[in-house]
């Protein structure tokens, strides 16, 4: 990733406290960035992966048929790239599914090539 110029400032999502964070790239030898503004160490990781690689869970809907609801709840399994996020709203957007699911199922593999699965979050 190219590093960007200056004091990027965001408000961490680890809790309610929203934290608000300072994160400047310092560059050498040792690719360092500065990281201020984080009561404890989940915020630190949070804004160190925001301007590296950062990521989303992702939780929707599905059709589904022979149930009694129209949409099953899914969710990713684990965060995706954020660049990705609205590329897999819509490849969700054509996913089918046929009752009986159970909660935990996967849904959709390895999605959009990230490695990580869209699973039922509830059984239906
Ligand atoms: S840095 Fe820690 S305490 Fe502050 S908002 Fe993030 S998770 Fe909460």
């Amino acid at each position: 990733m190219t590093p960007p110029d200056g004091v990027q400032r965001m408000v961490c999502i680890g809790c309610p406290i929203g934290c608000q964070l300072e994160v400047e790239y310092l560059g050498g030898d040792g690719d360092a960035w500065r990281i201020a503004g984080y009561d404890c160490k989940k915020g630190k990781s949070y804004a160190a992966e925001e301007v590296t690689d950062p990521r989303r869970m992702v939780a929707t809907t599905v059709a589904i048929e022979g149930a009694s609801w129209r949409r099953l709840p899914v969710r990713t399994a684990s965060p995706i790239p954020k660049d990705q996020v609205l590329a897999l709203c819509r490849r969700l957007h054509a996913v089918r599914v046929t009752s009986p699911v159970a909660m935990g199922d996967v849904v959709l593999a390895d999605a959009l090539g990230t490695g990580v699965d869209v699973i039922a979050t509830r059984s239906l």
